[in-house]
């Protein structure tokens, strides 16, 4: 049976759009069923030709394929030697991976503010940066990538990179602080003409279901260490690394006379296998011709569509230097509260049309307020909280449907706006009669 892509689906006349499905057509089917007919569906060839495919797509150095983004930042972070009394600075507005990865190492995550744009703010980056500080993980929010330059040019300030206290060999070698990008959204973004995953020490790539590329779970360590590094040597590290420190794979090991290997260090065990590959390399194909541009073609229908409203704040997408990977289309409703936000969801729910809220700063969240982080501390990152709408943005998606959310989602916002309007004439009213 042929795979159907992107068929309008319908339940009680109301046109039914999900938020964010994978992208699965007939050659996803085809690659998974080689995969599965290979006899081979852990850790080999296809891994190996996914991380090549990524390491084009992203201009790297290399790339190393783990089973998730969380296992790629736990892997780079330990390779650096971060640890208990460590500090790595993270946005508060991001996933809470992007913290658990730090918390994972013992070390502690410092939480910073983000700017109008949702990512970092370098301006209080610099601020938190101490003589624990060992790395930096900015993110580059819903495919929007982060100002490396001014990044980079604190981490590479004398005076910051006298402060830098390196305690292990990796640490001696690089001189200053690590830059570890978090770029769970951003594959395919562009910097100065350049992919962004080149900008950073590492990049870490995620391939969750609902990411640009997926592999069902997945994760891609992008490698662009300068010298005295030699990236293919770390390469060849974390490959043992991924795999309980033991010296050779499952598919060396099968090839004749070869059954003997070693045990190097302890290492864990979040190695890609094929079958996961196979899905990621049937879109990263056609990824630059046809899934990203699509992508962008949607968010251009956005912006056209609600450029005409006074209450729309739009998410930075290209300014000539950056250009996002359009994995989100964070919608910001001016001067909304988070109930009315809520409301507005609610009301597209019911229209058929699913969304969601990126983030949740992390300082919301029960683990790190139980940890003493304050949402005050943050009022930027709950500004964006509390009036973002995340809208469908997907290769499938048509214009049909595109035209029913803009439509949908001007009605919903409107009729909450008039609503305010209402009880402030009523407010008004009563308060007068006294
Ligand atoms: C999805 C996501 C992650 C985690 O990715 P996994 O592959 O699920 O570990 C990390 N950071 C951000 C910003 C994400 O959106």
């Amino acid at each position: 049976m042929r795979c159907r892509l992107s068929a309008l689906f319908f339940k009680n006349n109301i046109m039914i759009i999900p938020f964010s499905p994978p992208y699965i057509d007939q050659e996803t089917i085809d690659e998974v069923t080689d995969t599965l007919r290979s006899n081979w569906i852990t850790s080999g060839p296809k891994v190996k030709a996914l991380e090549e495919e990524i390491t084009k797509l992203t201009a790297s150095r290399t790339v190393v394929c783990v089973n998730s983004w969380t296992s790629g930042a736990i892997l780079m972070l330990k390779w650096f030697g971060v640890k208990q009394g460590d500090e790595v600075i993270v946005p508060a507005y991001t996933y809470c991976a992007t913290a658990l990865c730090v918390m994972e190492c013992g070390a502690t995550p410092v939480m910073v503010d983000v700017g109008e744009d949702m990512t970092m703010d370098s301006l209080q980056l610099r601020q938190a940066i101490s003589c624990r500080t060992k790395a930096i993980i900015p993110v580059d929010f819903a495919g929007w990538p982060c100002d490396y330059d001014a990044i980079l040019n604190i981490i590479k300030d004398p005076e910051i990179v006298r402060d830098f206290i390196p305690e292990t060999l990796n640490q001696e070698k690089l001189g200053r602080i690590l830059l570890l990008s978090d770029a769970a959204h951003s594959i395919g973004a562009m910097y100065n003409g350049e992919p962004a995953a080149k900008k950073a020490d590492v990049t870490v790539l995620s391939f969750h279901a609902v990411k640009n590329i997926t592999t069902a779970e997945g994760g891609g360590i992008c490698l662009n260490l300068p010298a005295p590094f030699n990236n293919d040597e770390v390469y060849a590290y974390l490959k043992i690394y991924s795999l309980n420190g033991q010296n050779k794979d499952s598919l060396a090991k099968s090839k004749s006379g070869n059954w003997k290997y070693d045990v190097l260090f302890h290492g864990k065990k979040v190695n890609m296998p094929d079958i996961c590959a196979a899905v990621g390399l049937s879109q990263i194909r056609k990824y630059n011709s046809n899934l990203l541009p699509r992508r962008k073609a949607i968010a251009l229908k956005y912006l056209d569509g609600f450029n005409p409203y006074a209450w729309f704040v739009a998410p930075p997408l290209d300014n000539g230097y950056r250009e996002s990977s359009y994995h989100l289309f964070p919608l910001r409703i001016k001067g909304i509260s988070e109930w009315e936000r809520d409301e507005i969801i609610t009301g597209l729910n019911d229209l058929g049309i699913s969304v969601n809220v990126h983030f949740i700063p992390m300082p919301m969240l029960t683990l790190f307020s139980n940890l003493g982080y304050r949402i005050d501390d943050y009022p930027n990152s709950y500004d964006h909280f509390k009036c973002e709408i995340s809208l469908p943005i997907y290769p499938q998606l048509t214009d049909v449907q595109t035209e029913y959310i803009i439509k949908s989602v001007a009605e919903q916002v409107e009729r909450c706006l008039a609503n305010r309007m209402s009880h402030v004439q009523k407010d008004s009213v009563s308060l007068s009669s006294f």
